[in-house]
């Protein structure tokens, strides 16, 4: 049985500053999602493994949270812990010859730009991708041709027990928006990044084109996760989505974007009820006129 009264008694005595009954859909992109039972701000690693062995004491499940722009959380919150980690985990720091330490919790927005100023290529693709590193890597994360895999060298994380570790290579398993980490407890802290010299104005022209398509195609104006399916084999979601004639369709406050039929967007007070009854009624709907069955590739939160 989780105890809440250790928890907050273990994490005030090591300095873990945390909040009670959090709304979850003022950390999402969605803007949805119930009160978290306690929200937990992590300045660095020692508060990591402090705030792991307090959770672990107090027998509290956790979630990590990244940018929260992949995310679909319970109108009826999450009963337990959300780690956001903060402080000295969005860091960014040059350590040789085209490799960037980048701590788990720093934007890609700030690591492109960085990356951008140190004439860096490689990681432009990314730019506009509204997610963390930890988010981005957990996801492999991907856009116009490029995926976090193509830039990754290592993983630093902690074992849910709080053990550290690291992974490289083929161990970090990316595939399509999954990885290592996908479906785990490991809470990544660190990666390095390897991308090429190249011409800081080039790499600006290629990131300005790259942010003008998204804002061409895509609803940024309005609260989405982004894609709501995996593209289908063959197929593109949107597409088979918009032929359907599901545009525009709509439950409650959630809405399939006129813009991009392969988002959801919430109109104005859509609940996580809203979006799952409507993802529902897309994926029977374009089963049956198409055969295919879209997945997921937002993730519903779950405890
Ligand atoms: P979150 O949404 O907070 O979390 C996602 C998952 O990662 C969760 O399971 C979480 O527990 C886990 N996680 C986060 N941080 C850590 C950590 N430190 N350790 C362990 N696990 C962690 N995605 C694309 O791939 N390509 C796109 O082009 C794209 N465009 C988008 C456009 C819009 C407008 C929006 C709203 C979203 C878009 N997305 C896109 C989706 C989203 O931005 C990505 O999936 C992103 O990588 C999620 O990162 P995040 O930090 O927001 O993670």
């Amino acid at each position: 049985m989780p105890d809440y009264a250790v928890l907050d008694a273990a994490l005030t005595r090591v300095g873990v500053p945390f909040t009670k009954e959090e709304s979850m859909a003022a950390h999402t992109s969605f803007k949805i999602g119930g009160p978290a039972d306690r929200f937990l701000r992590i300045a660095d690693a020692a508060a990591l493994s402090a705030a792991l062995r307090a959770l672990r004491e107090a027998a509290v499940p956790y979630f990590v949270l990244g940018n929260g722009s992949n995310l679909l959380v319970p109108d009826e919150g999450l009963r337990g812990a959300v780690l956001a980690l903060e402080g000295s985990f969005k860091a960014v720091e040059l350590t040789g010859s085209g490799r960037l330490l980048c701590g788990s919790g720093a934007s890609l927005a700030s690591i492109c730009a960085f990356a951008r100023s140190n004439a860096l290529t490689g990681l432009e693709f990314a730019w506009g991708i509204p997610g963390s590193l930890g988010g981005a890597l957990y996801m492999n994360a991907g856009a116009y041709g490029g995926e976090m895999k193509q830039v990754v060298s290592r993983v630093w994380f902690l074992e849910p027990d709080g053990t550290p570790a690291s992974l490289a290579g083929e161990a970090l398993c990316f595939g399509y928006r999954t990885s290592a980490f996908t479906n785990t407890k490991r809470v990544i802290t660190k990666a390095e990044l390897q991308l090429e010299s190249g011409a800081e104005a080039e790499i600006a022209v290629k990131m300005d084109d790259l942010m003008q398509r998204r804002k061409s195609k895509q609803p940024v104006e309005l609260p989405s996760a982004g894609s709501v399916f995996k593209r289908p084999e063959g197929h593109f979601a949107g597409s088979l989505i918009e032929s359907c004639g599901l545009k525009g369709c709509a439950v409650g406050g959630a809405c399939v974007s006129e813009k991009h039929a392969g988002f959801i967007v919430n109109r104005g007070g859509a609940t996580c009820a809203d979006v799952e009854k409507l993802i529902e009624h897309i994926q029977e709907t374009v089963l049956r006129e198409t055969g295919v069955q879209l997945e997921p590739e937002i993730r519903r939160v779950r405890l």
